[in-house]
C-alpha cells in the first residue's frame, strides 16, 4: 500500500521542495511546504515593523495571523499561492530580508507551537506531502514515509543563486552561501525542534542527482521499494 502521510525534511535548497511537489502531483496528494508559514509570520512582522528580537509580539502575531496556502492562482512558476487577508505574498516571502530573519523567528517556541498546531490539523486528513525541518521528528512522527534530503552547502548555494538570478535579484554566490550556512547553523542548533533526521527516515543525498534521477528514486520509494 502507498504511504498516505509523507514527511520530507532537510536543509535549505537541498531539493526537498522540488521532490515534495513532484510526489504530491504524482500521487494527487495535498502539498504543504511548511517553511511558507514561518516565512509568512516573518514577512508580517517586518511589514508591521515589529523588531525580530521581540519574541512576545512575534509569538502573538503567529497565533492570530490568518495564513492561507492555496493551489496556484497565477502561471508564474509558483507551486502554490500564499495569502494573508487577501494579499498575495507568494513572492514577497522569498526576499533576502525574509531569508535573513526567518531562522530567528522560527526558533521561538511559541511560534513553533502555533504553526505546528495548524500543520497537524492538515496532516490528520491524510493524503499529504509535508515538507520542512521537523516534520518527521515533531509534527507527524507517525508519518507513513519519512525522507531526509541533503546536499552539500556549495551545491545548495549554487541552486539558490541560479533561482535568484532567474528572478532578476542581484546577489552574489558568496552572499547566498553565507546566508545558507548561517540558516543551517541556527536551524540545527536551536533548542526547540532542531533540524535533524528522524531515526526512521530514509536519507537521500541529491548533491550529484539531477531532477529526473531524484524523481525516479522517490517514485520507486513510494511504490514500496526500499
Ligand atoms: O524551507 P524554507 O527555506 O522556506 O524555510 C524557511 C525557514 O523556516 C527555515 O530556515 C527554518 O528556519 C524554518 N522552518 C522550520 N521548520 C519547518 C519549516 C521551516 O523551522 N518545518
Amino acid at each position: 500500500m502507498r504511504p498516505s502521510t509523507i514527511a520530507i525534511d532537510g536543509p535549505a535548497a537541498s531539493g526537498k521542495s522540488t521532490i515534495g511537489y513532484h510526489l504530491a502531483q504524482y500521487l494527487s496528494y495535498l502539498y504543504l511546504d511548511t517553511g511558507v508559514l514561518y516565512r509568512a509570520v516573518t514577512w508580517a512582522a517586518l511589514a508591521r515593523q515589529i523588531p525580530i528580537e521581540d519574541e512576545g509580539a512575534i509569538t502573538r502575531l503567529s497565533e492570530y495571523l490568518p495564513i492561507d496556502v492555496l493551489p496556484s492562482t497565477h502561471p508564474d512558476g509558483r507551486q502554490y499561492t500564499v495569502q494573508i487577508e487577501d494579499a498575495d505574498i507568494t513572492w514577497a516571502i522569498r526576499t533576502p530580508e525574509v531569508d535573513r530573519a526567518v531562522s530567528p523567528v522560527s526558533a521561538y517556541p511559541g511560534v513553533r507551537d502555533a504553526l505546528t498546531r495548524q500543520m497537524r490539523q492538515i496532516a490528520a486528513r491524510g493524503h499529504v506531502v509535508m515538507v520542512g525541518r521537523d516534520i518527521g521528528t515533531v509534527v507527524i512522527p507517525d508519518a507513513d514515509l519519512k525522507l531526509y534530503v541533503v546536499a552539500s552547502a556549495e551545491e545548495r548555494a549554487h541552486r539558490r543563486h541560479l533561482d535568484m538570478q532567474r528572478q532578476g535579484k542581484a546577489i552574489s554566490y558568496n552572499e547566498v552561501l553565507a546566508v545558507i550556512r548561517r540558516r543551517d547553523q541556527i536551524d540545527s542548533s536551536r533548542e526547540t525542534a532542531p533540524l535533524q533526521a528522524a531515526h526512521d527516515a530514509i536519507l537521500l543525498d541529491t548533491t550529484q542527482l539531477n531532477m529526473a534521477e531524484m524523481f525516479a528514486k522517490v517514485e520507486w520509494l513510494v511504490n514500496g521499494y526500499s
